[in-house]
Parts: structure tokens; C-alpha cells; sequence
């Protein structure tokens, strides 16, 4: 069975209690979510297992390729539980927070970060959840406490979230609670981890050799949601496996006037460097509750198509929101439409010849090119490691569908993250001539082509050398 949608531009839904049980799931997935995302900054090991083993029952049932996606929290910062359940913080009235465990008061609030009073500095920012309340700091006595002005007040309920959009912070990248939770997620057919709050490069290439280390094959995504990640994007785009431009936390840590700039240049870049990208949050809102998105979501999930984004992800509209199935419908009608208008204007780089992989790029690009000249049906690709279909991809053949063959099913449940990209299991590989029949044969069967189509095949030869794609081929569907 084929899932009802299949846009090139891929949905993430985030799992939760509106949506974990098997036909909840089941019912997304045929409505064409590509990936499900369970996030770790809630729920139970236990609970995410079973998730995950949902998934895996879909996609055998089904003959799915859903992907799955694991959200660590990162080193998230929250206050401590409040005594009366919440407290009104006015404008101008002063607050202590310690990293000393208290019932939290008008007066006095914990703050889960030890080092807290060590590295904030006066004057600098403390918003408080998602940027609601905006604290300043007065003064630090270095070690417990640090007292703060109330800038803009409201109400402050408990382990609400702290971001420090001033202060150069030392937390660790990977915390505790995340190393807990890879434990599990290292021991579990997971496609994709993704690391809130990265700062630098080197956060991903600490989680990379984490699951390296445990013989794990899931690609990395850095959460971009820091001022400094920002700063460091190129670094972090060179060595992440994917990009999720989170707008939630970034657009309370960057000046919120600046986010749609900051969302175009990062999906900008990602496809000139061949990485998948998610524009993720608040997309439809309103739909948590509404049965239909505002004229704005429409716009905004419209936008983030036409500037080529790989994914647009739903977070509290399919984990808690009352019409998950419902949404995924009316985010698929936005993404059709927009597809339509979609530019063919997208920038991608030329391959360089300086670049190691000059080879197999040089057969993506021409492919993809081609493909727009004799107006094919799709490109068809052989790949063991993904990479094909990610430089295919990237050069956002637009009339054309990308088809992708693999001998492993991790790979292309990985690979239907990505732009264009539709998955087939196929692990003969006897020889190019009797793949390139097969392949046909499986494609006419999905009804994918019909006879008369013009598809252009990628590959590598001789094939059982396994080499990097270096052929290039027109065949004709007969
Ligand atoms: C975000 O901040 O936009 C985001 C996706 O992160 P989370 O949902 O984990 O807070």
C-alpha cells in the first residue's frame, strides 16, 4: 500500500499521547507522514519502545519506509517546581534565583543549572518560558544566587523553560538525562538523533562518535536554536547529517524579527550542501485546537516549500493536539499546491572538482539537469550509503521523482526524510542490465511509470566493486 500523499516535501510528526497508539499511528502514516519524531524531553523509555516498535510493525505490514526520528533535550535549562503551583511576577519587583533546591516563590526560584550565578553577568537577559516573561540580571554572588529585575512580567508556573540568549554557557552539549536516554535509543531501530541547543560543530561530532561507538547507524541532526549556532553554521551544516531550524526556542534566543532570515539562508545553505532541512514549529498551530490552520500557517507552510525545504514538522499539533490526522491532511493540500509554483530558481553549488566525491556529484548534477532536458519521469538510483539520493536530491530535480533502491531497509526509511525522495527495497545487484530491468519491472508494477516514460538510472559499475555512483543512463520504459 502507498500512503494517500506523496509531496516532494516530507512531514515530520512529533509522537505523543494523541497519537501513539498503533491505528493512530497507522492513520498518519497513510496519510503520509514521512517521519515520526518521539521527543526525550518527555515520556518514558517504555513508552517510546513501544512507539518505535508500532512503527516497525507499520512499515513491515505496510510496506512502509517511515522513518524515526529520536529528539534528545540538550542541555535545556528549567526552574524548579513553584510551591503554589504558580506565582505573578510583576514589571520592576526583584527575584532571586539559586541553584539550591526551594519551593519556588514570588521571592526565590531554583534554577537547574549549577553554574548559573558563576557565568551570567549584569545587564544580560533571562526569558522565561518561550520568552513570555524577560528577566535582567541585577547581581551575582558568583556561586548560589543571582538577583533579577522583572522586565516583563506574567505568570510563572513550574520547571517552566530558561533561555539565556546573553551568556556564553558551559554547560556540557550532551547531558546526563541524554546520555540515559542514547543509552536506549543506541539499543533501538532509530533512522535519525537529533541534539537540541547545539552551539558548535563539536556537539555533533561528539554524538557522532557516541554512535559510532555503540555500532549504531542513525545520522545526526543539529537542532539550530542558539544565537551561536547561528554564528557557526557553516561548521555545523559541514559536519551535521541534517539541519532542524528550531523555531521555537530560536526565535526567543535570536531577535524574533530576524527569524524568516535566518530560516532562508539556512535552508539556502543546506541545499547547496546537500543536507536535509526541517523547518520545524508552530507551522499549524492553531490546529491543536482549531479544525482548520490560520491564513498565516498556510503562508508560512507555503513558504517554507517554495524556498525547498526537505521537511516541515508538527509538534504539539500531532502530539497532543486534537486533530492530528486532520492536520497532516491540510499540511499536504498546502504543500501540493505550493510544489506547483515551485522555482526553479533553487540555488545548488556546481561539484567542485577539488572535492573528494568530484565523481559521483558531477553524475548527480548532470542527472538531475538531464532529467529537466528530456523531461523525465524520475531518476532512479542504486545506494548503499544514502549519498546518491542526498546529492540527487539536493539539486531539486523538480518535474522529476526521485526513486531510490536499496538492499537496506535502515537506509531508506532514512532516506524518507529527504526531498523528493521515494524508497524501494531491491537487493539483487547481479548485474546492471538485469537491475535496470528489475527496477523498471518494480516501477511499473507501483505504477510509479508507465510504458513510453523516460527515467534516467544512476548507478555504479562494475556493480559488485560497489564503487561511488559513476554511471549515467536513458532508459526507455517499454
Ligand atoms: C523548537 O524549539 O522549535 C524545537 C523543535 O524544540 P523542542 O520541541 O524540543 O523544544
Amino acid at each position: 500500500m502507498l500512503p494517500k500523499a506523496q509531496q516532494n516535501t516530507k512531514i515530520v510528526a512529533t509522537v505523543g499521547p494523541a497519537c501513539s497508539a498503533y491505528e493512530e499511528l497507522l492513520a498518519l502514516a497513510e496519510e503520509g507522514v514521512d517521519v515520526f519524531r518521539l521527543n526525550f524531553s518527555h515520556g518514558t523509555h517504555e513508552e517510546h519502545k513501544a512507539v518505535i516498535e508500532h512503527i516497525v510493525r507499520i512499515n513491515a505490514e505496510f510496506n512502509f519506509h517511515v522513518g524515526i526520528l529520536a529528539d534528545l533535550q540538550g542541555p535545556k535549562i528549567r526552574i524548579g517546581t513553584i510551591a503554589e503551583k504558580e506565582v505573578m511576577l510583576e514589571n520592576g519587583m526583584e527575584i532571586v534565583f539559586t541553584n539550591q533546591k526551594c519551593p519556588g516563590t514570588a521571592d526565590r526560584v531554583h534554577i537547574s543549572y549549577e553554574n548559573f550565578p558563576k557565568e551570567v553577568k549584569k545587564g544580560e537577559r533571562v526569558l522565561l518560558d518561550d520568552g513570555k516573561l524577560v528577566l535582567e540580571v541585577v547581581s551575582t554572588d558568583r556561586q548560589i544566587e543571582v538577583r533579577l529585575k522583572v522586565i516583563h512580567g506574567g505568570v510563572l508556573s513550574s520547571r517552566k523553560g530558561v533561555n539565556l540568549p546573553d551568556t556564553s554557557l558551559s554547560i556540557p552539549s550532551i547531558t546526563e538525562k541524554d546520555h540515559a536516554d542514547l543509552d536506549f535509543i543506541l539499543t533501538q531501530p532509530v533512522n535519525w538523533i537529533a541534539l537540541s541547543f547545539v552551539r558548535r560543530a563539536e556537539d555533533i561530532i561528539e554524538l557522532q562518535e557516541l554512535i559510532e561507538k555503540a555500532g549504531h547507524t542513525a545520522k545526526t541532526i543539529a537542532k539550530i536554536e542558539k544565537p551561536e549556532a547561528v554564528r557557526n553554521i557553516r561548521k555545523i551544516v559541514m559536519h551535521a547529517n541534517a539541519i532542524m531550524i528550531a523555531r521555537g526556542d530560536l526565535a526567543v534566543e535570536v531577535a524574533m524579527e530576524k527569524l524568516p532570515t535566518i530560516q532562508k539562508e539556512i535552508i539556502k545553505l543546506c541545499i547547496e550542501r546537500s543536507r536535509p532541512v526541517i523547518v520545524a514549529t508552530q507551522l499549524m498551530d492553531s490546529m491543536i485546537k482549531n479544525p482548520s490552520p490560520t491564513r498565516a500557517e498556510i503562508t508560512d507552510v507555503a513558504n517554507a516549500v517554495l524556498d525547498g525545504t526537505d521537511a516541515v514538522m508538527l509538534s504539539a499539533e500531532t502530539s497532543v493536539g486534537l486533530h492530528p490526522v486532520r492536520v497532516v491532511e491540510a499540511m499536504n493540500k498546502i504543500i501540493e499546491e505550493a510544489e506547483k509554483h515551485f522555482a526553479e530558481n533553487i540555488q545548488f553549488s556546481i561539484p567542485s572538482p577539488k572535492s573528494r566525491t568530484y565523481w559521483s556529484d558531477t553524475v548527480c548534477y548532470h542527472a538531475a539537469r538531464m532529467a529537466q532536458e528530456v523531461d523525465a519521469k524520475a531518476i532512479v538510483c542504486l545506494t548503499t550509503s544514502g549519498f546518491t539520493a542526498f546529492k540527487l536530491s539536493s539539486y531539486r530535480p523538480i518535474r522529476t521523482k526521485v526513486f531510490v533502491f536499496s538492499d537496506q531497509n535502515s537506509i531508506l526509511n532514512t532516506l524518507n526524510l529527504v526531498w523528493g525522495v521515494q524508497a524501494f527495497f531491491y537487493d539483487k545487484f547481479t548485474s546492471t542490465d538485469e537491475t535496470i530491468a528489475d527496477v523498471v519491472q518494480i516501477l511499473l508494477e507501483a505504477g510509479k511509470v508507465t510504458p513510453g516514460d523516460v527515467i534516467i538510472n544512476t548507478g555504479s559499475m562494475p556493480m559488485h566493486k560497489k564503487y561511488r555512483t559513476n554511471m549515467l543512463k536513458l532508459t526507455l520504459v517499454d
